[in-house]
């Protein structure tokens, strides 16, 4: 193992099996609708309700497939689900776990794809009712692009997913969560959320900090004109520009959520 005692790889199998009967998605972007192929396309759950809080959004998923059944409330998508998967930025995970907290089935688990996982476990965890388990996870996969028609069967193959379950949370809950994203085609490890929280800051949040700087340094920049930018694009500014296109909203909420982690390696990047 790579970093000691905070981090378990997690060999697995590549579950071809149900593994819930019923599952929701509250959130329908990129993930939660690559999620969804990829479910079906393994035949991973029974039924799969899904939400989101726009009705254009809901129509595209109604129009395109996504989902056996799309939700106009959120109330009834998680009604009766085993599992619940929180698929929205992170600073608005807090407030759908308070939504659907009420409505929860005992035994169900409750699962989130947040890129921060200290500040998601604390919005989520004191909205979890006695009964049911949070497991919190984090796919290592991506694109610059966004929204319901985003999403494809193969995003999370052979692709690494973080698993942070919540202290306390009984083995079969997260074993279960462990064979769902084996399901989806990754590549399983257990992390601490702090630990999970720096990995990211180097590996990811600061990266896409600096792709957006970049841009924007280059769009500020007088000397040099847009045309010449362009032009003269190696692979470098080519892939900055590709990182910077990410939705601006789920990455302000995720450089916000994880300040401490971001601001430790942007220090030592100046540095
Ligand atoms: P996305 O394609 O932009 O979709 C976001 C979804 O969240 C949409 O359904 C949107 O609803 C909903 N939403 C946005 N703001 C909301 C609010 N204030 N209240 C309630 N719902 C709101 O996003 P995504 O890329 O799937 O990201 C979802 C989560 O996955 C985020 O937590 C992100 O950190 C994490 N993640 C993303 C990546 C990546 O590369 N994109 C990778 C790993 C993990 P409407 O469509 O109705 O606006």
């Amino acid at each position: 193992s790579p970093c000691g005692p905070c981090h378990r790889a997690v060999q697995g199998r590549r579950a071809m099996t149900q593994i819930y009967d019923r599952v929701a998605l509250i959130g329908l972007g990129l993930i939660a609708s690559s999620m969804f192929w990829a479910m079906k396309r393994n035949g991973l759950a029974g039924h799969v309700t899904g939400y989101a809080r726009s009705a254009e959004t809901r129509d595209t998923a109604r129009r395109i497939g996504l989902c056996d059944t799309v939700c106009d409330n959120i109330t009834d998508a998680v009604a009766n689900a085993d599992l619940i998967v929180l698929a929205v930025p992170v600073g608005v995970m807090g407030d759908s776990a308070k939504d659907i907290s009420p409505f929860l089935k005992p035994g169900a688990t409750v699962t989130d794809v947040g890129s921060v996982k200290r500040r998601v476990i604390d919005d989520v965890g004191p909205h979890i009712p006695d009964g049911v388990h949070f497991v919190p996870a984090h796919p290592m996969a991506g694109t610059e692009h966004s929204g319901p028609e985003a999403g494809f069967d193969t995003l999370f193959d052979n692709r690494w997913c973080l698993v942070v379950p919540a202290p306390g949370t009984p083995d079969a809950a997260t074993d279960r969560v462990i064979d769902f994203w084996h399901g989806l085609g990754s590549n399983v490890d257990v992390m601490e959320p702090d630990h999970h929280d720096l990995v990211c800051a180097v590996t990811s949040h600061c990266p896409h900090l600096i792709a957006y700087t970049m841009v924007g340094v280059a769009d500020d920049l007088r000397r040099v004109t847009d045309s010449e930018v362009i032009k003269y694009s190696a692979a470098g500014f080519r892939d900055f520009t590709r990182i910077a296109a990410s939705d601006p909203t789920m990455w302000r909420d995720v450089f916000l959520s994880n300040k401490y982690a971001t601001l430790e390696i942007l220090g030592r990047f100046t540095e």
